[in-house]
């Protein structure tokens, strides 16, 4: 069965790069009715940090990715990785090295003055016939990984295609620290093969990663996973995504009013695709998705698309579940709509002109409070004159039998005759005179939802 994993070290926030890769990990566990487990990679005590498994959990949860098995922690696996190590040990696939860092700096500067690649000289690893060196009191040994001599290291890469790295390349992999904790390389490996992981999908910043971990792999005698090296996303400069400069993680896009399904779309389309489809389902995805189909070379952060994504997902979605979180970003503002219209009714309005949901925010404001014309609004459509026609609308509009927007639609045409002027003249100076602002949905409408009263009292304010 198929069974992939998304692994984040908890060092900051939940990056949508990260997204992404748990997106195409997820997808392919889904599309082949297997699972799909969350592990942090807990191991970097100096960077790992509590605050960063929250955002983790938090943004997996806002994406609402669900996992059929964990979070597990590296951490609390530290019992199974020295044991591994020991069966290492016991089976002469690992040994003890006693060099002090002063032997492996000489042995360094060596190999850099005959121009090679530094690398560790072997001292300690034993084969048959040689003669190991008296072990020394002092010094508290690293385990070192006893790579193959010879030969090398090949997989099929479901994006890359075949990659092949000579045993030579890989050096005598340090899996223990001289205080016996385990080394990165080391317990991704445990772990996936414990978790029975069939498919590492992955960011391919960790391809030099892989053939150290195959050749663990093949010491513990359990199966090679398939792996698929994912690459990188750009900024819209071309340059990779930095967590500095862009807006990168999961919270921001929560922040900046975007819908979680709307982004889990757009991240799909990055390195992946379907024909020239651009706006479909989760299930959709997952059953089009193939590793085949990702694009081998980085893909680029398109803002615009992202925002013209958001804004289909916005027309689309049910205006309960949008006023949830406008609520939020008004309650951010100081605006209550309690007393004034109903929110979900205020955003079934405006769903078909906003981009994100603190531009609905922007744009509801007016409809619990009369935001401020400009200087160049006053001058274009509250004139004395409009002013004028703003009150006898007024007077006439207290006389009206319903307030809805048929009502006052019908009405508006037929004062709009009495006064011998065009729509705008009316039009604009109304909304100018309610909203503040002269962008806003048909008048009408507006003006229903406002309700009577408040429009009364903006009106002849
Ligand atoms: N912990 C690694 C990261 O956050 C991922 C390791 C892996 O997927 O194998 O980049």
């Amino acid at each position: 069965t198929v069974r992939t994993r998304f692994a984040p070290s908890p060092t900051g926030l939940l990056h949508i790069g990260g997204v992404r890769t748990a997106l195409f990990s997820w997808a392919y566990a889904k599309k082949h009715g297997g699972q799909f487990i969350l592990r942090i990679e807990d191991t970097d005590l100096e960077r790992s940090t509590p605050e960063s498994v929250a955002a983790i959990l938090d943004g997996m949860h806002w994406v609402n990715m669900g996992y059929d098995e964990g979070p597990f922690y590296q951490m609390q696996r530290m019992d199974r990785y020295k044991e591994v190590i020991a069966q290492l040990l016991a089976n002469g696939t690992a040994y003890y090295c006693y060099c002090s860092k002063e032997e492996l700096e000489a042995q360094r500067a060596a190999a850099e003055a005959k121009g090679e690649k530094p690398r560790y000289d072997r001292t300690w690893r034993p084969e048959e016939g040689k003669t190991l060196p008296a072990i020394p009191a002092d010094i508290k040994p690293v385990v070192r990984f006893k790579t193959p001599i010879g030969g090398s290291v090949v997989w099929e890469d479901q994006v890359k295609g075949r990659i092949e790295i000579g045993h030579a390349e890989l050096d005598d992999l340090i899996i223990a620290r001289p205080d016996g904790t385990p080394t990165y390389n080391f317990c991704v490996v445990v772990d996936d093969a414990d978790m029975r992981i069939s498919h590492v999908i992955r960011g391919d910043d960790h391809v030099n990663n892989t053939p150290r971990q195959i050749v663990i792999y093949e010491a513990m005698g359990v199966p090679v996973p398939v792996f698929a090296h994912l690459p990188m996303i750009n900024n819209d400069q071309g340059v990779k995504l930095s967590k500095r400069r862009d807006a990168v993680s999961v919270v921001d896009y929560d922040t900046q009013g975007f819908l979680p399904e709307a982004l889990l779309n757009y991240l799909a389309r990055l390195g992946w695709g379907h024909g020239d489809d651009e706006i479909f389902s989760l299930e959709q995805f997952v059953e089009w998705f193939d590793l085949k189909d990702v694009s081998g070379s980085p893909s680029r952060m398109d803002r615009d698309k992202l925002l013209w994504t958001n804004a289909q997902y916005i027309k689309a979605a049910d205006p309960a579940r949008l006023a949830a979180r406008v609520a939020g970003f008004l309650a951010d503002k100081g605006i209550h709509t309690e007393g004034g219209p109903a929110l979900a009714d205020v955003c079934t309005l405006l769903k078909d002109r906003c981009q994100t949901l603190v531009e609905m925010a922007d744009q509801a404001e007016y409809f619990y409070q009369p935001l401020t014309p400009t200087a160049e609004i006053v001058e274009k459509h509250l004139d004395p004159e409009s002013e004028e026609r703003l009150k006898v609308f007024a007077a006439e509009a207290a006389k009206l039998e319903n307030w809805d927007a048929a009502t006052i639609g019908a009405f508006i045409k037929e004062f709009v005759k009495e006064q011998g002027v065009k729509m705008p003249q009316v039009g604009m100076p109304l909304r100018a005179k309610v909203c503040g602002i002269t962008n806003t949905p048909s008048v009408d409408a507006v003006l229903a939802l406002i309700g009577r009263e408040e429009v009364l009292r903006r009106l002849t304010a």
